[in-house]
């Protein structure tokens, strides 16, 4: 381990930006759109037999990269007898071991990297689990992450997206490029603005599409706005779990499509809805197995357990076989309406750890208890605005609930009651009145555990 600390990281942020704009990369982009764009727009409709082989070669490729060049993978692989190669079937990409977040905290930055340099170009997040981990990145890389988010600006519009239209992101940081040699322009404004600066972006640059966190959006739906007014054709939202139900709510109170976007920054796009509200895996952009939580076994379709991705673009510090931590299932492709091959994906049901966990051991997913604040909603009446909450386990016989009230009394008698639904009556329950959430991180968490299963 080198002496290499977090100031030296800070200060190699800050040359970042000066690296960075050195050359003009949105016209690097605009070359390998002219080159390769149709390949790519495409990718999603080719045979699905077609896609998996290619995936194959992709990740032999990037096993043998990290194999050669990557210290953690080296010491990794070398304990199960990897050899240059060996990857010619996905049950040899099943039989690699599985990558988790913690390695790659502890081998920041000689283990993860080839070099320290590497993280000249960087990214940083806490991913919903509230530890940092940072990733250096190729500028391949975020070459082909431009032209994919092009692409899911298509796929999600149902191809209502030209050159000139503009997206804005409502978001932490502006994406690395943000226009195309003057076309698919970016727009940003930080999720610290208030609704009323973001209507008045909005009125000022016009964007086609939106793309924000479902929080930011549930601020914007209390206020009445009428997106459509404003020209906006579709909202896009990630990073934070929200369900169908609140999605379809929004979509009235906003006047609106609004899809889901499902990503990580270890993986980038997993899977996106599309306009027949359908998850279509982005399968160049990484590959998703699911595995059984307890052996970690990949499943087959339609089975439920645990996502974990090879990531397909980024080499610099590869992503292979990692455990994301949510839970879902994959469906087999079929032939979407939207003309996409890709597998589905199903019942994303949020972080694992975030699974209520009974003293009989039984796992209530996080979804489950948002379904029911949501009916809280609607059969209770209480408005949306304002309200807020999450619930909070710290142990497996009692779950607590943290409330902020909105300008309405609540029933807490029926809201206790619709949780007994879910969980069983020997788990105490305590309901709190709040003013602010215990546990809020860089992202709002609605179902957060700390109960580890078989503890
Ligand atoms: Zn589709």
């Amino acid at each position: 381990m080198s002496n290499f600390n977090e100031k030296n990281y800070l200060n190699m942020k800050k040359n970042e930006i000066a690296i960075f704009g050195e050359k003009d990369h949105g016209k690097i982009v605009d070359n390998i759109m002219k080159k390769d764009f149709d390949k790519i727009r495409n990718f999603p409709y080719n045979q699905y037999e077609y896609i998996k082989e290619w995936q194959l070669k992709r990740i032999s490729e990037i096993v043998d990269y990290a194999y050669e060049n990557i210290p953690l993978y080296h010491k990794k692989y070398s304990k199960i007898g990897y050899k240059k190669g060996m990857i010619k079937t996905w049950e040899d990409y099943e039989k690699l071991p599985i990558l988790y977040k913690e390695e790659l905290i502890e081998g920041f930055p000689n283990e993860i990297a080839r070099s320290v340099e590497d993280f000249d170009l960087s990214t940083r997040s806490s991913g919903s689990s509230g530890r940092f981990v940072t990733l250096s990145l190729s500028l391949d890389a975020i070459y082909t992450d431009t032209v994919q988010g092009v692409r899911q600006m298509m796929l999600q519009s149902g191809n209502d997206y030209l050159p000139e239209d503009k997206v804005l992101f409502i978001y932490t940081l502006p994406w690395w490029i943000t226009s195309i040699n003057g076309k698919y322009e970016q727009e940003f404004l930080p999720t610290t603005a208030s609704v009323e600066e973001a209507i008045e972006k909005i009125k000022e640059t016009k964007p086609k599409i939106i793309s924000t966190y479902p929080t930011y959006l549930t601020k914007m739906s209390s206020y009445g706005v009428d997106l459509k007014k404003y020209g906006v054709k579709l909202v896009i939202v990630h990073s934070e779990q929200s369900t169908k139900q609140s999605r379809e709510l929004m979509e009235k109170q906003l006047n609106v499509k609004i899809l889901d976007e499902y990503s990580s920054e270890e993986l980038t796009r997993i899977a996106l809805e599309c306009p027949e509200y359908t998850y279509h895996l982005e399968e160049d952009a990484c590959y998703i197995e699911i595995v059984d939580p307890k052996t970690k076994k990949t499943l087959g379709y339609g089975k439920k357990g645990i996502v974990v991705g090879t990531n397909l673009l980024n080499t610099s510090t590869p992503i292979i076989r990692y455990y994301q931590g949510d839970l879902a299932e994959i469906d087999k492709p079929i032939k979407c309406k939207c003309g996409n091959n890709c597998r589905i994906l199903k019942h994303i049901a949020g972080r694992y750890m975030d699974s209520i966990i009974t003293e009989t051991n039984e796992i209530i997913p996080a979804s489950a208890f948002m379904d029911v604040a949501y009916n809280w909603f609607c059969a209770l009446a209480i408005p949306i605005h304002g309200l807020r909450y999450q619930f909070i386990q710290y142990t497996k016989d009692k779950l607590e609930l943290y409330i902020i009230k909105g300008i309405y009394d609540i029933d807490l008698k029926k809201i206790e009651d619709s949780i007994y639904v879910l969980i069983p009556k020997s788990m105490k329950l305590e309901i709190k009145i709040v003013d602010e959430l215990p546990e809020i991180g860089q992202k709002y968490r609605p179902v957060v555990s700390f109960v580890k299963e078989g503890k």
